[in-house]
Formats: structure tokens, sequence, C-alpha cells
């Protein structure tokens, strides 16, 4: 085949009948990577995933007979790829690699030792493991590809690489299927399950306003609407620190090249509360910066999700985090016009929607091929211009997230971080999460978040006629309303991610400090009941000390004594 036409990243090729819709081609005599994304009768068309300059009209095209595939296999974690999958060993502002190239993207050297008890004769079916390597301490399962049942004919424990051959497995009809360390799988074709599961556990994220006020389950799906600073990276980079995932997806898409940067230094050098191990170590990072192709952008996130489902398929708890899925769906809009599409609402394609909801419908709680238990839970930003949450990439975003944790601009300009609106955010996930407070945490987490919500709510009721006659002529019960809600902003939502205590906070610390902040409300109104004037609450010791909690390490002794602290203060005014 030879190319037609080539307009940036799209290409036109002469169809000779020897390719088909959706194949990966070697385009022109730098072999650039593409993707066919139309056919015709007469010419395909071809979305290439590097830079075309210097590609001339003529030179050839050749089919590889597979589709836009990423390689899995032990070595992922830890590692920094591009959008359709290719390692960037060593990132910088233009560390492309050279067109034309695909290396193989997991280390063909190391050794793992290869540890099973299967033996020649075993029955497998699809998804089964047949056996494991550690992989940064992680047990890295070698699986049955789906669709195979057979026998095995031999196997390999102990030292293997990567291309060597752990198993062979005979099958009823053919050759036997050899079974390496890593396998190709289509990035547009979500692997495989067993069934959907009900979500029941909390992610996590260590973020005391989404744990408590928007929480979402292991396997469920977010998005953080906000405009250009109003803190949607530094919450996506706490979350990919802190949460409590087995494994985090960051895919860094269309964003300035620095923040990627900023992982690849921070990341190694902090650890993971949980497991104390190289937060590094739990990552996968796909960069698709904004100074790389716009082709490889559209791809990214599917070489990610792709990746997510590999470890979930193990029985992982896999996050994936994209900031940001507006740069993504410009890109899908860019191309959409090169291809001359007919546009949709504000210029991107008619598919965005559908296009989004295949993106989020691979995330949920599963059970998978070999009957684990292991989630995809996705979170994406959203950066909508001007910040303006009617446009529709944040519009239809919402049709398929259950949870919008919508970023306010006046609480980043007025340093309340993180900037997440408690008016406008939401999650439909409660149902989901409230059996587990109760049972590990032994509390009523509906009714506290209820609680908490609600103080927010009247205090924000009282704002025009605090702006009208002034806080001072207020009644006192309406003062203490204000004061109350100003507490739970300054001493619970507010986190500063830049603090080495309070940048995350266990659930155990969440309901302290919670527990401690509705004290303070219904004792001080019992008090005011009691004959007590709010100028006297407002001087209490109390107030300095519930806004300090977040400060103190937990658990100490320190923490406890401060909340006796308050308790004997609050209580002592009787
Ligand atoms: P966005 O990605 O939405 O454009 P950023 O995440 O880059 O915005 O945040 C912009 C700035 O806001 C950061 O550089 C930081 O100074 C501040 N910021 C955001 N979130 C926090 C936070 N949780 N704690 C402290 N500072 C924050
Ligand atoms: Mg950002």
């Amino acid at each position: 085949m030879k190319i037609l036409s080539i307009n940036g990243p799209i290409i036109k090729a002469d169809n000779d009948g020897s390719i088909r819709m959706r194949e990966m081609v070697k385009v022109g005599d730098l072999g650039l990577i593409g993707e066919v994304i139309e056919l015709q009768q007469e010419h395909a068309v071809i979305q290439v995933y590097e830079d075309t300059t210097g590609v001339k009209v003529n030179e050839k095209v050749d089919a590889l007979k597979y589709p836009l595939s990423v390689t899995l296999g032990p070595g992922l974690l830890g590692g920094i790829f591009d959008g359709i999958g290719r390692p960037l060993k060593k990132f910088s502002e233009n560390g492309f690699i050279e067109r034309g190239l695909y290396p193989f993207p997991l280390d063909e050297d190391k050794r793992y030792d290869f540890i099973t008890d299967m033996k020649k004769g075993d029955a497998v079916s699809e998804g089964m493991h047949l056996g494991h390597i550690i992989e940064m301490s992680l047990k890295h399962y070698i699986m049955v590809p789906p669709g195979v049942t057979g026998i095995i004919g031999d196997i390999f424990p102990g030292k293997r690489k990567v291309e060597d051959i752990f198993c062979t497995i005979e099958l009823d009809h053919g050759e036997p299927l050899e079974i390496r360390g890593f396998h190709k799988w289509p990035v547009r074709k979500k692997r495989p399950v067993n069934e959907r599961l009900s979500m029941n556990e909390p992610f996590f994220t260590g973020q005391r306003v989404l744990d408590f006020l928007f929480p979402i389950p292991r396997g469920g799906v977010a998005a953080v609407p906000g405009g250009f600073g109003a803190g949607k990276t530094v919450l996506q980079h706490s979350i990919a620190k802190w949460s409590n995932a087995d494994i985090i997806i960051y895919v860094g898409c269309g964003e300035r090249g620095n923040e990627i940067a900023q992982i690849l230094e921070e990341f190694p050098t902090l650890k993971d509360p949980r497991s104390g191990r190289s937060l590094m170590e739990r990552t996968i990072i796909i960069a698709n910066t904004s100074n790389m192709p716009v082709t490889a952008r559209e791809s990214s996130i599917y070489t990610g999700i792709t990746m997510a489902e590999y470890y979930r398929d193990m029985g992982y708890n896999v996050t994936i985090l994209a900031d940001s899925t507006s740069r993504w769906a410009e890109a899908l809009r860019e191309l959409s016009s090169r291809l001359e599409e007919i546009p949709a609402e504000e210029g991107y394609p008619a598919y965005l929607a559908s296009r989004l909801a295949e993106y989020y419908e691979r995330a949920g709680s599963f059970k998978t091929l070999s009957g684990k238990t292991g989630s995809i839970t996705a979170i994406g930003a959203v950066s909508p211009q001007g910040a303006d949450f009617s446009e529709p990439v944040t519009q239809h975003t919402k049709r398929f997230v259950r949870s919008f944790w919508a970023l306010d601009k006046s609480l980043a300009s007025a340093k309340h971080f993180p900037a997440v609106s408690w008016k406008i955010s939401y999650s439909e996930y409660g149902e989901e999460v409230v059996d587990w407070w109760k049972l590990n945490a032994n509390v009523d987490w509906d009714s506290m978040r209820t609680t908490l919500a609600e103080t927010l709510q009247d205090a924000d009721k009282l704002e025009n006629i605090i702006k009208i006659v002034g806080f001072e002529s207020l009644p006192d019960r309406e003062k203490l309303t204000v004061l109350s809600s100003n507490l739970i902003k300054k001493g619970f939502l507010q986190q500063n991610s830049y603090d080495p205590v309070d940048s995350f906070c266990l659930p155990e610390k969440q309901v302290k400090i919670a527990q401690a902040l509705i004290y303070f409300h219904s004792r001080s109104a019992e008090m005011m009941n009691e004959g007590d004037s709010f100028n006297k609450i407002n001087k209490s010791e109390a107030i300095d000390k519930i806004q300090r909690l977040k400060f103190i390490p937990f658990p100490s002794a320190e923490f406890d004594s401060t909340l006796d602290e308050i308790n004997t203060e609050l209580e002592g005014k009787q």
C-alpha cells in the first residue's frame, strides 16, 4: 500500500485489500506506528501515533495484522509508558522515543522465579492462575489466556525471563499453546470477567472531604471537574499517593510534562503508609503530555485501563487516574475535525458520549475468570474552559460517573484546599460504604455525615443575611451555626497536601475529628440553652484544639490527650 495524502496525524493510503479495520500499520519509510480507523473500498484512513513531519506521499504502508495492543507482563509496575505502551525509560520534557521504534516494553533480561504447584496433565481453564512470580514484592500471576481450556503439557518452575516459555497447554485441537511471561492485548477490547459484583468496600483516598462527605467504593467512578488552578492535579496526586489501592495507574493525558516529572521525582522517595514500600513500586505512569502527539493521547486512556484490567484479573484493587479527560476529548475533537466528520456540540464528535461511557464502564468490582475479586476504581479530572460545567465533556461525564467532586475556584482562591465544593459535589455511593463504617469503625457514618453537611448548609443559608445585617446582628443560635461550620471547614474539610501529617488522614482519625466537631456543636447548643452566651462559647479553648487535631499524628498519645482536653473543656462548662 502507498500513502495517498497526509493531514497531520491522519493519512490516507490506497486499499489493496490486505488490511482490516482497527489493524495496526507501519507508515512511511520511517515505519511510524498507525491504526486503521476507516476502511473504504478505494482507500484506508489511518491515524498515526507519531509525528508525521517529513513523511511523503507514495511512501509505503505495511499491515501488521494485529490491532493496537499493549504488552502485559511483569515489569510494568514502576514503569513509565507512552500512550501506546512504549517504554519511556528516561522521561524528560522532550523525551520521545525515536520515531518508528517499538522497543519491547518489559525488562527482557530480568530473571524471575516462577513458583507453581501445577504439573503436567493438570486440567486448566481460562483465567486460571498457573503460578506466580514476584514483581516489586507483589504476586504477579501467570494466567491462562481468555478462551483457553486444555491440559498442561509442560510447566517450567524456576528462573525464567519474561520472553521464556513458562508452560505449554495442550488444546483439544491444534498445536499446544505456549504461555510466556507476557502477552499482548488489544487496548480497545475489555478483558473478560466472570461477573460484575456489587461494591461494598470503601475506596479510601485519605482526603477527609472525599472519604467522609462524598465517598466512593472500590470499583466506583468519580469525576474531578475544576477550572485551571482549582487543584485537580494536586488532588489526583494525593489520591495516587495515599489511597488504599493495591496498584495505581496514572494517565497524564495532555497536561504539562513537569507534573509527570514531579511524580517520578517524588514517588520513589515516599512510602505507602500501609505497606511501607516505595510508592513507585505500586505505580504505573502513562505519559502523554501536551507536547506529545494527540493521537497517542486518544489511545492513552485505553492503554491505561487495559493495564488496570490485567492486574484486576490477578485479584488486585487497581485505581486509574486520568488527568485530564478534557485534554483527551480535545484530542478526539482534533482527530474528528481532520477526518471532516460532522461535529456535534462545541465541535466534539457525536461519539464523545459513547467513548466516555465505554471507558468508565470498564471500571467496577468484578469476579475474575479465576474466581477472585478484583476492582478498578476510575477517577477522571475534567478541565472545562472557564470552569463552565455546562460544557459537553463535563455534562457527558456526569452521566457515567456516580460521584462528582467539583472543585470550586473561589475556594481555591481563598486557599481552601482541597477546593471540593460541598454545595455541588455529590456521591451516590452512600449505600455501598455505610456498612463498612458500622462494622469497622462502629459508627453511624450516615448520620454523622448528614450532621456535618447540614451544619454547612445552614451556615451557607445565613451567608446572605450576614452580608446585609452583619454577623453581630445574628441571634446567638445562628452565630453558633456559623462558628461550627467554620470549624468544620478549617478543622475537617481543609487538608494541606504539603503538610507532612495532614496530607493523608486515616478513616479512624476522620471519625475522631468528626465526632469532636459534632460534639462541640451539640454541647455548645446545650450550654446556650442552659444560659451561656455565644461570646462565652466562642472563647472556649476547645475551638483551637479541635482545629489542631488534624495536624497531630494518629494514633498517638498526643492525639488522645488532646481529645480528652477537648471533652473536659466542653463538659466543664456545665
Ligand atoms: P489544576 O490541576 O486544577 O490546574 P493544580 O492541582 O495544579 O490545579 O493546583 C494549583 C495550585 O493550588 C497548586 O500548585 C497548589 O499551590 C495549590 N493546591 C491545590 N491543591 C492543594 C492542596 N490540597 N493543598 C495545598 N495546596 C493546594
Ligand atoms: Mg492540572
